[in-house]
């Protein structure tokens, strides 16, 4: 099973992917963990990417699809494989179609209105050594690892609307690319991540197979 997961940020993609990962036993691959993991290992791709992200642009095409190409071809990639964070604009879907024959078998859109985004990652910390995600409460370990929680510096509040309006610009597109293709399941990304995962099950086996 090859998946796309697509929403704006914040919408829960990650809490999904980890969930579909379990379920169908196929890797979550974010190109986000992959490039933060690049740069705080401080390689060049990384310092490269670094500035990047901080200036809330997107990291060129072509070194994402190389970065893509390359993680996809790895042998826990066999059975399928979960994207989060790619494709990103319609110049990107379309270099998948051509390093992916057959394209993918579903695209997951989670639909969560811009209010709730924007509240959600305003309102988000990261755990600096495993990369899970909590609400902003009275908590500064990560509950898993014991790891450090920190503000990631793309959630920060002036970066949060520049964000969002790139997504709606670049990625957005996306979802009409996909659903004109038959592949595309819309759920709506509101409510208990629990029941959000039952509703696209429910959906994919509409779609696949
Ligand atoms: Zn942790």
């Amino acid at each position: 099973m090859r998946i796309v997961l697509l929403g704006p940020p914040g919408a829960g993609k990650g809490t999904q992917g980890v969930l579909l990962g379990k379920s169908y036993g196929i890797p979550q691959i974010s190109t986000g963990d992959m490039l933060r993991k690049a740069v705080t290992d401080e390689t060049p791709l990384g310092m490269q990417v670094k500035e990047i992200i901080r200036d809330g642009k997107l990291v060129p095409d072509d070194l994402i699809i190389s970065l893509i190409e390359e993680r996809i071809s790895g042998d826990d990639c066999r059975k399928g494989f979960i994207l989060d964070g790619f494709p990103r604009t319609i110049e990107q879907g379309e270099a998948l179609e051509k390093v992916l024959p057959g394209s993918v078998d579903v695209t997951i859109y989670l639909n969560v209105p811009r209010e709730e985004v924007v509240e959600r990652l305003a309102g988000r910390l990261t755990c600096r050594k495993c990369g899970a995600v909590y609400r902003k409460r009275d908590i500064s370990v990560c509950p898993v690892c014991g790891g450090d929680l920190y503000q990631r510096e793309d959630d920060q509040k002036s970066t949060i609307e520049h964000r969002i309006k790139v997504y709606e610009e670049n990625t957005a597109p996306l979802v009409e690319f996909y659903r004109s293709k038959g592949k595309l399941v819309e759920v709506g990304g509101m409510g208990e991540p629990g029941d959000i995962f039952k509703a696209l099950q429910e959906n994919i086996s509409k779609v696949g197979s």
